[in-house]
This record gives C-alpha cells, structure tokens and sequence, in this order.
C-alpha cells in the first residue's frame, strides 16, 4: 500500500491523499486550502484515480473535489449529509470567489452525478481492497477512513472529535489493528478549556448580558457550530429570546433530514426549532429591538449578516459578542479579539460591546488526541497532518517518544509505502 501526501503536510487546509493498493486507488478527501487566493492540493491525473472519499463537508475537505471532474468522472464516495452539506458550501464558495476557482457549477453538478452514498460501516469492496467510513464526531455525517488491502489496514482520522459534542456521538475508534495511521494535528500543542466549564461560563455571559437588557451576538460557522450553541443554550434551559441567522438556516433543514447521525435528534430539534429562523431582513429589524441572542455566520466575522450585526450590536456598551469559532489569523474576528476594533462602512471603531472567547471547537484536543493514539491497536507507521507550525512535527516526535511508533510529519509530495 502506497500513500502520497497532496496536502495538509504541515499546515491546516487543502487535505488530499492519494492511496495506491492492489487492485485500487483511492482519493482520500480533496479540500481547498481558504487563503486569499485561495490554494489547491496537488494536481492528481483523474485517470489516476479509481474512486474519491470524502471524510467531510468543510472546504478544506471537500473543496476541491470538483476539479476532479473537469476532464473525469470517476465514483465519489460520502454519508448523505457530507454530499448535502459539500455541496452547500462549494456553491457557496464559487458565488463569493466567482473567478478563483479552476471549476464551477457544472463540476459540481457532475460530481453529484457521480455520488453513492454510503452510511457508517458500510463496507465498499474494490478489487482486492475495501473501505469503510467510521463516525468522527467532528461534524454531522463526518466520518474517518479505514482502508483495507494487501493484509494492511489504513485508518485516516480527517477531522476527529474523540470525545463528541451535545450533538454529535464521539467518534468510532472500535476497529481492531491497524498498520498505517494519518492523524490530524490541528490542536496537538494546545489543551482547550474543559467542555462543561466552556459551556458554563458561555451560559453565565449570556445571561449577564441579557440581564442588563442587551443582545449577545454569537458569530458562528453555519456549519455545526451554530446548531451546537442553540443545544448549549437549550440543554441549560436558557429563558430568552433567540434568534438564528444566515445560512445556519440551510444547514438546519439538511440536518433535520438526517436523525440517524445524531446523538439524540429530539434534542436538536427541540433546540433549534426553540430559535427565531429570521427569513427577511424586515424580521432581522424587527426581532432585534427586544433584547436576544443571535446566532448567525460567519464565525470569523468575514462577510454575511455579520457585518450588520456588528454595526446594529458593537456600539452598545450593554451588548456582548461571544465568539465561539476559530478566529484565523487576518480576520475582522481575530482582530476584534486582538484590538477590540472592528471595521464599519470602510472605517475602524472601537467596540463598546463585551468581547468574550469560548472554546468550542470540533477537533480533539492535546490530551485527546494522546488519547485517540493510544486506543489505536497494533503497531502502525504514524503521519501526523493537518496542523499549523510545529503542531504536526512535534506531535510526530511525541508519538514516537510515547509509544514507540515509527511517527513522522509528512511533507507534501511525500509517498510513503507499508
Ligand atoms: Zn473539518
């Protein structure tokens, strides 16, 4: 079995793999890596590839599984959620970089075209080899890689959640040994702030806020986080009005399709049908001029409904933000946290809102992460991907100092053969 790194190798974004085993070859994910401009993996010949599988729905994932279907058409391989939520968000992605990408609308219709849906432990037989998808717990219809061939055993984390969220199961670690291991690192050097404390203190400022008559805003990635906080805020039976946003909205009716990939759907349901669905900016008006909490993309500021949030909530000293997503490095997001400015209409002004930071992130932290390896039966080869600076090398060398394992950080281009 043989694997070339076509992204992801020391950085977070653009994840591609390509998998060469008897009788198969596999595109392990095909993201696009979200710079300006935005980056791709490495050019793979479609006739190079047998079938493609996506782990999941974020870009850096999905986003560029389309270019494979310029001059192809081979199988693509995802749970029904992955292709609703993939194709949500690359059609989003080509309406706000019109002319950024090397495909468009067509190659994505075509890659739908090409679409089998496959559920949890669903086994695909081809050739001489198989692949399965495991829950990861990192998003809805997310899953990891187990690829069988040759008496070797591939697992491939993706994006992995091993401890799961108020919506999402933990992931499915339950798989017996394994030779080769490719494990995200994004969070490898880092410990997040326990989960209930996480929530405690979110549920604490938003009722502080809401006390003294003002408005949280909570920018969120419309993609899972949105939904997650509207279970926090239900699950600690938060009284106050709520309000949801922006695309969060699509992505609550594709997850309202899917009960099988939660961890208990009447939860989220209940949680999310409990928020005001703002469907005209009238409503945006007036559902604003009593106090609430708004839930509404994007998570890092960039663009959406949040640009009028910020300037309808930013200048009230009785309001607060509460941000709840990553915050990459360049955007309004960090630099709020940063400065406490944000930019309106062209200018820079001083926020007089509350500005707070919550961890709620998707990924395994440090310890879990230790964790996850730790689980893992056999003696695999290890590839620490998926992580900014030294996140991947030094994990790599941790690994090997902790367990033993032959642990490396790959390069792009990189093949390694077991
Ligand atoms: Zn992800």
């Amino acid at each position: 079995m043989k694997v070339k790194v076509l992204g992801a190798g020391q950085e977070v974004g653009r994840s591609g793999f390509l998998v060469n085993c008897d009788g198969a070859n596999y595109l392990l994910d095909y993201g696009v890596q979200l710079s300006k401009p935005p980056l791709a993996p490495l050019h793979v010949m479609p006739k190079e590839v047998d079938s493609i599988i996506i782990s999941h729905a974020h870009l850096d994932h999905s986003g560029y599984v389309p270019m494979m279907y310029v001059s192809g058409g081979c199988d693509v391989f995802a749970t029904a959620p992955t292709f609703d939520l993939s194709r949500l968000l690359i059609e989003d992605m080509l309406k706000l970089e019109k002319d950024m990408h090397p495909f468009g609308l067509p190659e994505v219709n075509k890659m739908m075209g090409h679409a089998t849906e496959i559920s949890f432990k669903q086994k695909v037989q081809r050739g001489n080899s198989s692949f399965e998808l495991r829950d990861s717990g990192h998003v809805v219809g997310g899953g990891t890689v187990l690829v069988e061939s040759e008496n070797k055993r591939l697992f491939y984390t993706g994006d992995i959640n091993v401890r799961g969220s108020r919506m999402l199961r933990e992931a499915d670690l339950d798989f017996g040994e394994i030779d080769l291991l490719i494990t995200e690192s994004t969070y490898s050097q880092t410990n997040q702030m326990p989960r209930k404390e996480s929530e405690e203190k979110f549920i604490e400022f938003a009722n502080e806020i809401l006390d003294q008559k003002g408005t949280l805003f909570v920018p969120s990635f419309s993609v899972e986080r949105s939904q997650e906080i509207a279970c926090v805020l239900k699950n600690a039976k938060f009284k106050h009005k709520i309000i949801m946003d922006g695309m969060a909205l699509k992505v609550n009716e594709i997850i309202l399709r899917y009960p099988e990939y939660l961890r208990d759907y009447n939860v989220f349901s209940d949680a999310i049908h409990n928020a005001v669905w703002i469907s005209s900016h009238e409503e945006r008006i007036r559902e604003l001029k009593e106090p609430c909490v708004v839930i509404s993309p994007a998570g890092m500021l960039v663009g959406g409904n949040a640009v009028f949030y910020l300037q309808e909530l930013a200048f009230n000293k009785k309001n607060g933000i509460a941000l709840v997503s990553y915050q990459g490095e360049g955007t309004p997001g960090r630099k709020l946290l940063d400065t406490g400015k944000v930019m309106v209409q062209g200018r820079e002004k001083k926020a007089d809102a509350q500005v707070r930071q919550y961890e709620f992130s998707g990924h395994s932290d440090r310890d879990a992460l230790f964790d996850l390896v730790k689980r893992i039966k056999g003696n695999p080869k290890v590839l620490t991907v998926h992580g900014d600076g030294q996140s991947c090398t030094k994990f790599a060398e941790e690994i090997h100092e902790r367990f033993g394992f032959d642990a490396y950080a790959p390069k792009m281009g990189d093949t390694i053969t077991i």
